[in-house]
């Protein structure tokens, strides 16, 4: 068995089911169980509803829900046969029922708590499986529809809900392979549910976490992560197009790149794979031909020393100073309180005997946390910054990367530097204005010469 996930681009219309539907015929001997996002935009257009429904905006969320339904339909129609449509229809009807009458709910109370806003997100993902189900029929294949609430057991966090592996492994390894061995099993990722049978969903992105999970509840051989890029890239081609595909790179790397911006994959997702040594595929469902970047647990031998560049744009650097708290203790302890109570996560830390430089992501209670350091330091705030990190395996076996990485980017001004947290990686800061040039230039310094075993030039996009 393996477990093939296809995001929401990977389904958002019609042609794209086709496309995800031909992929996973070629590929039927293996015995796919297939975990699918929401159709395209889905998640957020429902996410949408749910806020006009709490405005009381009653025209606007019975038109956006009018919408939602006809581009479902739309788009099914096309890859149903005649005779499906009857119950296409049918079951259009049942879940635009319920969801409208959920949403009028909403709309009386005025209120949406995290519970109700899994139970109307959990719709994209019930529908998008519900309509890949009938679609691969139509493409000829013999499949097997499975609620993914009745497999996913979570904790009641609702919105950000944690598998209770036991209970979850125990369900998928009981249905699934029996399943598995005559059908091609779809379905929904992100949605989970209580051990109660109530609604949960595992957070934003969660279908990839989905699919880890199902692929170490099955024991797959492999978990491939369909998406609209070619793998995991030597730099992000958003700041600098061209980059080389990483065609190998363990777990470990790939959990530092997604931490530092890299949107293929969700953090999260790599645990449960890991755990149970499965490999995970990143593929490209518009170019399949390609053979993406694999991630294994264990270390990818290489010769360069970096095996791509990630960063992290608006983020704010916030340099904390007192000279009160010279061999004082505790200094840091306050200072991490404050950003406790304003529920901001930090990301990177220098600090000297006197003062702490440190990063942020969230700057919406930024005001607040200034106000309250201030009254035991001197703060100063740096926003338009951004981190850049390195990620590699050989960083820390190799000496003088440091030495190349500075040299490299002399011409631009480094705030701030941080080295040793993690051994794969080594992250700075510089002005957003930067970013790209010490980008280039570091891709220039490290990716020059390719180690063949791991970096492929060819069918890279520029
Ligand atoms: N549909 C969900 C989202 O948009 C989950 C996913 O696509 O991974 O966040
Ligand atoms: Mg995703």
């Amino acid at each position: 068995m393996i477990v093939m996930k296809f995001g929401g681009s990977s389904v958002e219309s019609a042609a794209a089911i086709e496309r995800v539907a031909s992929i996973v015929r070629a590929r039927a001997e293996l015995r796919p169980v297939v975990v699918v996002s929401a159709m395209g935009k889905t998640t957020n257009r429902l996410l949408a509803i749910a806020a006009a429904a709490i405005r009381g905006s009653r025209p606007e969320y019975l038109m956006q829900l009018h919408d939602l339904r006809d581009y479902h339909s739309r788009e099914a129609r096309q890859i149903v046969t005649l005779d499906q449509r009857a119950e296409l229809d049918r079951a259009l009807d049942e879940h635009f029922q319920e969801l409208t009458e959920l949403v009028k709910g909403l709309a009386v109370l005025g209120e949406l708590t995290p519970r109700s806003i899994d139970a109307i997100s959990s719709y994209g993902e019930r529908l998008s499986s519900y309509i890949v189900a009938l679609g691969f029929r139509h493409f000829g294949m013999e499949t097997a529809h499975v609620d993914a609430r009745r497999m996913i057991i979570t904790d009641d966090r609702h919105t950000q809900a944690a598998p209770l592996y036991s209970e979850t492994y125990a369900k998928l390894r009981e249905a699934i392979p029996p399943l598995a061995a005559e059908r091609v099993v779809v379905m929904g990722g992100f949605i989970a549910a209580t051990a109660h049978g109530v609604t949960t969903t595992l957070g934003r992105g969660g279908s990839d976490f989905t699919a880890s999970i199902v692929g170490a509840g099955i024991g797959a051989k492999e978990i491939q992560i369909w998406t609209d890029v070619d793998g995991m890239l030597t730099a992000d081609p958003t700041i600098l197009p061209g980059g080389h595909r990483v065609k190998a790179i363990s777990f470990a790397e790939a959990a530092e790149l997604a931490y530092f911006g890299a949107k293929v994959l969700h953090p999260a997702t790599v645990v449960p794979a890991m755990e149970r040594n499965i490999p995970v595929l990143i593929l490209n469902s518009r170019r399949p031909q390609v053979a993406g970047t694999r991630i294994v647990a264990e270390a990818v031998a290489c010769s360069n020393p970096v095996k791509s560049i990630a960063c992290k744009r608006r983020i704010a650097l916030v340099n904390i100073h007192s000279t009160r708290m010279l061999m004082a203790h505790g200094f840091l302890k306050r200072i991490f309180e404050v950003f406790d109570r304003h529920k901001t996560s930090v990301d990177m830390v220098a600090t000297s005997e006197v003062s702490v430089s440190l990063t942020i992501d969230n700057l919406e209670r930024l005001d607040g946390i200034c106000e309250e350091l201030r009254a035991f330091s001197e703060v100063a705030i740096e926003e338009n910054q951004a981190i850049v990190c390195l990620v590699g395996d050989n960083l820390r076996f190799t000496p003088g990367v440091a030495s190349r990485v500075f040299r490299a980017v002399e011409p631009v001004n480094v705030r701030m530097i941080s080295q040793g947290a993690s051994l794969l990686n080594l992250s700075f800061v510089v002005a957003e204005a930067d970013l790209k040039r010490a980008v280039e230039a570091l891709h220039e310094e490290f990716f020059s010469e390719l180690d063949p075993r791991v970096f492929e030039t060819n069918g890279v996009a520029a």
